[in-house]
């Protein structure tokens, strides 16, 4: 793999006495460069809480070292998470368009989909190793990094050990996957197995059980039936998506389900092989058994707190969930955490914000707050659902006075292209002054649709100012100045 290349003896801009002038370097030897360092700001991960701020710190002139284990950046989102899973999602709904609108035959091939998958990874490493090279007072190192005091870890690299004395740090470690343990469960996959980069999984299995009620677990069971796989879902509780608004999740389900979804169902265990497993298992407290070439287990994700944490007094959860406050401080004044890890809106696009919020915050030129409530949210089915701030059940709960507007995409141009018009566009809007407080849209383009909705919510725009709007024709956008349309407004 290329990238075992790349980052193994960090990646040094500048000679490091240049920039640390307590760099110390032992001559003797050519394998470890340097054993300490010191830096205004340490940032541990490489993904999207941590390489913004590095970037924004590092052009301000601040001393800035990273660390990640992956020796890339990008972190579990570019490496096993939503690029390569989003690269494959799309290259199946290319083959399925193609084969139900045109009548071509199924060209999927899941080895060529998956090399595609792997290709973009690496041009996305391949960019942000560029991108990291343009900051001269940058460090980038492939380790790992344990706290040893408040104001100082140990980086653990392939070459040794390099101590670190820094003013702030940035926790962005992240989360892995959680794994349930009964008997057999070693013989279960999980999504790091299918979208890791480089991995070895290159065939579709015929049968697959997949175990969770989230959007791990509905994305994935989307992607196998639409390669023809037989998809079984487990899920334990009663619904899927039990953190959504209940009544979205009630429009989307018949949608997004075209595979068997076993409700009150658990897996007592599983044996045989991979390819041939036999799975044994609770459903509606009868005991049943089913035969399957793959069982995946998605059942959430837990925080990666740094060893030697306790060493700084940072304040976290038995689940490793960092609490931080809206300027993305923890407990200790000196210590940030961005991303995942603070267990607040664990997406990408928001860690990077949040990323941004504690760079300016260390750089101290004025006061920067997160706004975790307003991060749009999508869940990347077929179709795919999407939501952004107050949704009906939240109002209800708070007792807002809401109108709702709606558009139903069986009216839609470019969704009558596609014949994919199952779907609405909702809209939530505070019924005194107008503004808009959340959305929903469950159908084509949800993903995109929800960013010009989110732009609305977070501006806390007017319907009126929604309504004017002229939004593209033929575009799915369309849809929301229609939907704002439908209400002229306050008296
Ligand atoms: P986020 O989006 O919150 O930044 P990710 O899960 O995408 O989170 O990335 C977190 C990154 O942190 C991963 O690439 C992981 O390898 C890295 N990481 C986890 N623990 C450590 C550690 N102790 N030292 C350095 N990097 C770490």
């Amino acid at each position: 793999m290329r990238i075992e290349t790349f980052g193994a003896k960090a990646h040094f801009p500048l000679p490091l006495y240049a920039v640390y002038p307590d760099y110390k370097v032992s001559f003797l030897s050519t394998m470890i460069p340097y054993k300490h360092m010191k830096v205004d700001v340490l940032i541990i991960g490489g993904g999207g809480g941590a390489y913004p701020a590095a970037f924004k710190l590092a052009g301000s002139g601040k001393t800035v070292l990273m660390a990640d284990p992956k020796g890339v950046l990008g972190g579990n989102c570019l490496y096993l998470g939503c690029i390569p899973s989003k690269t494959v999602r799309e290259l199946i709904e290319i083959n399925e368009r193609s084969g139900r609108l045109l009548g071509s035959k199924n060209h999927a091939d899941f080895s060529s989909i998956q090399k595609h998958k792997d290709d973009v990874q690496q041009i996305r490493f391949d960019q942000h190793d560029r991108e990291m090279s343009e900051f001269k007072n940058l460090e980038f190192l492939k380790g790992t990094v344990s706290f040893t005091g408040r104001n100082s870890a140990d980086v653990s690299t392939e070459d040794g050990k390099v101590s670190v004395e820094f003013d702030y740090a940035i926790i962005a470690t992240g989360t892995v996957v959680s794994r349930i343990s009964f008997p057999g469960s070693d013989l279960c996959i999980t999504s790091d197995d299918i979208f890791s980069f480089g991995t070895a999984f290159r065939n579709i299995p015929d049968k697959m059980v997949i175990v969770g009620g989230g959007y791990i677990a509905l994305e994935v069971a989307g992607m196998f039936h639409m390669l023809g796989t037989e998809v079984h879902l487990f899920v334990r509780t009663e619904t899927v998506l039990r953190n959504v608004d209940q009544d979205l999740v009630k429009i989307a389900y018949p949608l997004i389900t075209p595979f068997r979804v076993h409700l009150n169902t658990s897996i007592r265990d599983v044996t045989g092989k991979r390819g041939k497993l036999k799975i044994n298992y609770t459903e509606n407290g009868e005991d049943m058994e089913m035969e399957a070439g793959e069982v995946l287990l998605a059942v959430g994700r837990k925080g990666v707190v740094p060893d030697g944490i306790d060493l700084t007094g940072v304040k976290y959860s038995s689940k490793g969930i960092i609490e931080v406050s809206d300027t993305l401080q923890t407990n200790i004044p000196n210590i940030y955490a961005t991303g995942d890890i603070t267990g607040r809106t664990p997406y990408f696009h928001a860690a990077v914000r949040e990323s941004l919020v504690a760079a300016n915050n260390i750089m101290g030129q004025h006061e920067d707050r997160m706004d975790f409530l307003n991060v749009p949210v999508s869940i990347f089915t077929y179709p795919p659902v999407s939501y952004i701030g107050i949704l009906r059940n939240e109002a209800k709960e708070k007792g807002m006075d809401i109108v709702e507007t709606s558009y139903a995409m069986s009216g839609d141009a470019r969704a009558q292209m596609y014949e994919e018009q199952d779907g609405e566009i909702r809209l939530f809007f505070d019924r005194k002054t107008g503004r808009i407080v959340g959305g929903w849209v469950v159908g084509l383009d949800a993903p995109e649709l929800i960013n010009e909705i989110g732009t609305a919510v977070f501006n806390s725009l007017t319907v009126m100012d929604m309504a004017r709007f002229p939004d593209q024709h033929p575009t799915t956008n369309e849809g929301v100045s229609k939907a704002a349309r439908a209400w002229n407004g306050p008296e």
